[in-house]
């Protein structure tokens, strides 16, 4: 059974449809990007995903749970949670409690405290942080701690909305080391959205190219640079960053 499974998804602000019949299965532990340039509709369908917009059209299904109705909570009770674009990091509260904010619908007090342990290893340039606001961090920092507070939430998918944006080319590098050391440690599945695809073809993952709302490619990433070489130009992915 798929973890996340989208079936002819469609998602409209009023009359503008953004995103139009997006059919994608996510298996447990696999990483998939959706990738396009900007408008191609990836935020849109992530924030779909999160409960946040309601498909004006088809279905979406969460570890078996169809999410039709289903406020963002109760996606994190099913162990989803979405890194927005931009992070969404509270700039005047700390970097502790940014990082506590993402445990809050939790109670069991000894697996949050070992999820914190957990986060400050695998993302150390965190813990010397941790009383400082953390609008003081640089931006790969801050992604830092949007992926710290996306653990925090013991999710076992994690949707990430560019997690490249702004960051310098070797910053971007430690992020993608960090997100695939992660995947493998708790058994993480990713759902990531990028505006190139070439880090999709560098980590060897499943792509669903989009453009306009529209669906223009799906599949092994390889395959589809291989088969998409001389349309470059066209596609519009030539030369972007990530
Ligand atoms: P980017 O890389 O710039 O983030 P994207 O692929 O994430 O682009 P979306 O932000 O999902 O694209 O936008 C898809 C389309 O929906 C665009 O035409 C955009 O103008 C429109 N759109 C996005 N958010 C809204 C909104 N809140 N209200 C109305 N239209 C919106």
């Amino acid at each position: 059974m798929s973890l996340l499974a989208l079936s002819d998804v469609s998602v409209s602000y009023g009359p503008l449809t953004a995103v139009r019949n997006v059919t994608l299965e996510v298996g447990q532990g696999e990483i998939v990007f959706l990738a396009g340039p900007n408008g191609a509709g990836k935020s849109t369908l992530l924030r779909a995903v999160a409960g946040v917009l309601a498909p004006s059209q088809g279905k979406i299904t969460l570890a078996g749970t169809p999410t039709a109705g289903l406020r963002s909570e109760a996606l994190v009770r099913l162990g989803f949670t979405l890194v927005p674009e931009g992070r969404e990091i509270f700039g005047s509260l700390s970097v502790a409690e940014n990082l506590a904010i993402g445990a809050y619908l939790r109670r069991d007090r000894d697996g949050i405290d070992e999820d914190m342990d957990f986060v400050l290893t695998e993302l150390p340039a965190l813990k010397p942080r941790l009383r400082d606001p953390a609008g003081l961090l640089s931006g790969g920092q801050q992604q830092m701690l949007a992926i710290g507070r996306a653990l925090m939430t013991r999710a076992s998918l994690i949707a990430i909305d560019e997690p490249s944006l702004g960051l310098a080319p070797k910053l971007i590098d430690q992020v993608y080391d960090i997100l695939l050391a992660l995947r493998e440690k708790r058994d993480l599945t990713l759902l990531i959205a990028e505006q190139s695809f070439l880090r999709a073809v560098e980590v060897d993952a499943r792509l669903l190219m989009l453009r306009s709302g529209h669906v223009v490619g799906s599949g092994k990433a390889r395959d589809l640079a291989a088969e998409r070489s001389l349309e470059g130009s066209f596609f519009g992915f030539e030369g972007a960053a990530a």
